[in-house]
């Protein structure tokens, strides 16, 4: 490697800003660039009214819309290092907007623009050996004046997103069905579904928190998925309903035989884990979501200067960001990881050899903190304030059993001075 380590990363997202605070923080050991194929910061954060292609004829990068607002309480969704998210009012949950200031704020603070390539494609990242040293080719392409180049790096931080390749499901029979089909991902606003009746797939955030907009507006929302009962009474134009077995003669047929006409089947079934840009020879292949081989969710085992932040799923995604881009970097700096056979090995546990579903491999749920905790010990930086686990926890339960009207509730949380805090879900 060269004196200074040349890291490229890709996407000025929450994830690929928190990895330019840190690689800013140590300019003696980096340097580096971020390529963002957008004008400005913030990822998904930035709501766009228009679907489909922007500008330069590229598929619309976020999956925001109107009238989001966040799952999660500000209070445990900020950077540890850039606390405090601002708003005027007392809010828990906060504005697409809110977040994006937030995100601006960071970037500004930490003033990260001077790093930033805006509107710069990465379009191929390939492993090359130059001077028989390994290097990462990354093939840019800049937007505003069509100039393509290849620069080369000594570490690849991808940081592209996970929320922007709509998975659609096979449904039998549905190109028989001559009313609308949307993904969420180009959802916008409930106005445009008025007096429609509407199945909503899919009982994840966005399907739960989509089916509650719609329903008043739509003549009829149903909310279709495959989970155990949700605890979600109906109620004047909502019903939860089983999942979709097929379409036919004009209805979808459910799990349970049930028959339902439609207007319009808005699927809020999930995204693709994507890297479009990423050449064979990275040895990373994704199945059934499941990104391989990596150590601990992030480290590329076959060559461990490519990292990916941001994969594990059901999780608080900022400060956990925080924790992967310090790990990586600890890696970078030459802390030395298992051989590659036990990190195939643990890398393995993750869908227990086989026997869980690899949809499922990186979905960490309440596990989130060992995850977190381990990131930290094993990269030797500081665990994540307790906050973030007791603040979570007491936001998932409250937020399990009042499912329509949790976006009201206000996490309070109080910090003492010796690093202790207690927190509380309140009901303004
Ligand atoms: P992104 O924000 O998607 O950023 C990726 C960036 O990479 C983009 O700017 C993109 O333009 C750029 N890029 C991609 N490909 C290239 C390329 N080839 N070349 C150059 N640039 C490229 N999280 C929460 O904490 N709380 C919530 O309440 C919450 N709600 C959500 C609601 C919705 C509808 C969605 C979609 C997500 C939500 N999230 C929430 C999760 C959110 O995705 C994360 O919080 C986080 O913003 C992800 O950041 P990221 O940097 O990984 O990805």
């Amino acid at each position: 490697m060269s004196e200074k380590i040349k890291v490229c990363v890709i996407g000025a997202g929450a994830a690929g800003l928190c990895a330019a605070r840190h690689l800013a923080g140590d300019p003696d050991t980096f340097e580096f660039v971020l390529f963002e194929k957008s004008t400005d910061v913030g990822g998904t954060w930035t709501y766009v009214e228009e679907v489909g292609q922007d500008n330069y004829g590229l598929p619309i990068h976020s999956s925001m819309y109107k009238n989001l607002r966040t799952n999660l309480p500000k209070e445990i969704m900020s950077f540890p290092d850039f606390p405090e998210i601002k708003t005027d009012g007392m809010d828990s949950c906060l504005l697409h907007s809110d977040i994006l200031k937030y995100l601006k704020d960071y970037s500004q603070h930490f003033q990260l623009h001077a790093f930033i390539k805006f509107e710069t494609l990465i379009e191929r990242v390939k492993l090359v050996t130059v001077n028989n040293e390994e290097k990462w080719k990354v093939d840019t392409h800049e937007l505003t004046t069509s100039k393509k180049e290849s620069l080369y790096f000594d570490a690849v931080m991808i940081c592209n997103g996970h929320y922007f390749d709509p998975y659609i499901p096979n449904i039998h029979g549905l190109d028989k069905f001559n009313g609308e089909v949307i993904h969420s991902h180009n959802y916008r606003i409930p106005e445009a579904f008025l007096d429609k009746k509407v199945i909503v797939l899919g009982a994840s955030s966005s399907g739960i928190d989509i089916a509650f907009e719609l329903t008043g507006k739509a003549s009829h929302v149903y909310l279709s998925h495959n989970n155990c009962r949700l605890s979600i009474a109906d109620s004047d134009g909502f019903t939860q309903v089983q999942g979709i077995d097929r379409f036919e003669n004009d209805k979808f047929i459910l799990k349970d035989k049930t028959a339902i006409a439609a207007d319009v089947l808005m699927l809020c079934t999930g995204y693709k884990f994507s890297y479009p840009f990423l050449d064979d020879n990275c040895g990373i292949s994704v199945n059934d979501n499941y990104v391989s081989p990596l150590y601990k969710h992030l480290i590329n085992i076959t060559c461990p200067t490519m990292c990916f932040i941001g994969i594990p799923t059901v999780v608080v995604p900022f400060p956990m960001f925080h924790m992967q881009v310090q790990y990586f970097l600890s890696v970078l700096k030459g802390k030395r990881l298992p051989s590659k056979d036990d990190q195939i090995a643990d890398s393995n546990s993750l869908i227990a050899n086989g026997t869980v579903a690899k949809r499922h491999a990186h979905k960490l749920s309440h596990n989130q903190w060992a995850y977190n905790d381990d990131l930290a010990q094993d990269g030797q930086f500081p665990a994540l304030p307790d906050y973030y686990r007791s603040g979570y926890e007491a936001w998932w339960t409250k937020k399990r059993t009042n499912l329509r009207d949790y976006k009201k509730f206000c996490l309070v949380i109080d910090k003492k001075d010796d690093g202790s805090s207690s927190v509380q879900v309140v009901d303004p």
